[in-house]
């Protein structure tokens, strides 16, 4: 059991000054309890509290630190461009660079704009589709986020589609009345949808796969069938590779299933190209992205965007970013994963393990999690008990049973071994 007075007089400085004392809430703990943990450093897969304390960690920043803390390949690269000065306002070769990297890896995307958070490039994609068909619905599904974007700060029932009702307050319900929300891997409601309504959607977005509700794969190639469904009414179709591009694989879940043979229009992209920093993308093919000004109409903005230290910080990771990484990751993902799904069974804690790749989470349910709904049937009280034993015995997990865990490749066996008998 390791002791925190100063995560604790922290989280009570924090909490005078910033509301629920964080800068977004999931760092609150609400879902699990107890004072939040103030980190203070990291080196590769351990990272340690203001208190002195280790933990492994499973959090990664939710995603970004894919190579584990403190890369030394990534610090000389951030600390090259950051002597140069943090930023210009004026094109750099970094982003230039990046954007080749980008490119190199995920086929279909001819051109990349550069924006500072996933939330950035989802609210961009979408604008961008809208003007690409002159269209104005766009189709989500339960339970996939999005970013806090107004228009996508929604969700529904199940099964049938409804008009959205806004997720949150100060989100007006004319930002989300063009919104329209279905269950996941609900392709007979989605064809409802198109057929009653097709001429009228603009794109479908859809978490590549859903890793916001927890781990949620998609049945019989869902995204194949979206992308049909969309190819056949004219829409697009947006692909939110924000978790999962260049994680699930060298160019992400896209690249990893193209045997599928069908292509989105945009790519969102975040997390793991920025290295750790505010860096986020959006991609396609030309006749789609060369709409954004200033060649075409559609305005996109950003101060910082495509910022020389956080695109050197995201090449320099990408870079690492090799076939024997991922082979590693998705290595780890099954030992732990199962691992510890191999305890829950031995002390008869009803769950169910699910895995894409090298992205995993466990649900606290004795059936199959195919949607949102019944995600939030699941009896998430046991995690915020598993969630603490695990923080006292040195293992930093997602405060929230329905977040995804991230293996980093900074891990090694001994690692693994360490979580497994902790
Ligand atoms: N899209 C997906 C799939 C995400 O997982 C996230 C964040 O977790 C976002 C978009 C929003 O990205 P950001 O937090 O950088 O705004």
């Amino acid at each position: 059991m390791n002791h925190r007075p100063e995560s604790e007089k922290l989280f009570n400085q924090a909490k005078a000054m910033i509301p629920g004392g964080v800068s977004s809430p999931v760092r609150a703990f609400s879902a699990v309890g107890g004072t939040p943990v103030f980190m203070k450093r990291g080196k590769g897969s351990f990272i340690y509290d203001v208190d002195g304390n280790e933990y492994i960690d499973f959090v990664g920043s939710w995603g970004p630190m894919i190579l584990g803390h403190a890369r030394p390949e990534v610090i000389a690269s951030v600390n090259q461009a950051v002597a140069n000065s943090s930023s210009f306002g004026t094109p750099t070769l970094n982003e230039v660079l990046l954007a080749a990297e980008i490119i190199a890896r995920v086929e279909p995307v001819e051109r990349v704009r550069f924006v500072s958070s996933g939330t950035e490039a989802v609210m961009t994609a979408v604008r961008l589709a809208r003007a690409a068909t002159n269209r104005k619905i766009i189709v989500k599904f339960a339970g996939c986020y999005h970013g806090h974007t107004d228009s996508l700060l929604v969700q529904a029932g199940s099964g049938v589609a409804t008009l959205g009702l806004p997720n949150s307050p100060g989100v007006t319900p004319g930002a989300v009345a063009d919104t329209l929300v279905i269950a996941y891997n609900d392709l007979a409601a989605l064809e409802n949808l198109f057929t009653t309504r097709g001429n009228e959607i603009a794109a479908v977005i859809t978490e590549a796969v859903p890793a916001n509700m927890g781990v949620v794969p998609g049945l019989n190639s869902f995204n194949k069938s979206i992308s049909q469904l969309c190819k056949k009414y004219g829409s697009l179709f947006i692909l939110d590779e924000v978790m999962t591009g260049f994680r699930i694989s060298r160019g992400g879940w896209w690249e990893a299933n193209k045997s599928e043979g069908w292509s989105p229009d945009i790519f969102t992209f975040g997390k793991v190209i920025g290295g750790g920093f505010p860096l986020a993308a959006l991609g396609g093919r030309v006749e789609v992205m060369n709409l954004l000004a200033p060649i075409g109409p559609v305005y996109q903005a950003g101060t910082l965007s495509g910022n020389p230290v956080a695109s050197a910080a995201g090449l320099a990771t990408l870079k690492l970013c090799d076939h024997d990484l991922y082979r590693r990751l998705d290595e780890y993902a099954d030992q732990v994963g199962n691992g510890i799904s191999q305890l829950f069974a031995k002390f008869g804690i009803d769950h169910q393990y699910q895995q894409e790749g090298n992205l995993f989470s466990f649900f606290f349910t004795p059936d199959p999690v195919r949607n949102f709904d019944d995600a939030k049937k699941q009896k998430s009280e046991f995690f915020a008990k598993f969630f603490h034993g695990a923080l006292d015995a040195g293992i930093y997990l997602p405060p929230s049973a329905f977040e995804a865990w991230f293996v980093n490749g900074a891990m090694d066996n001994s690692v693994i071994d360490q979580v497994l008998t902790k």
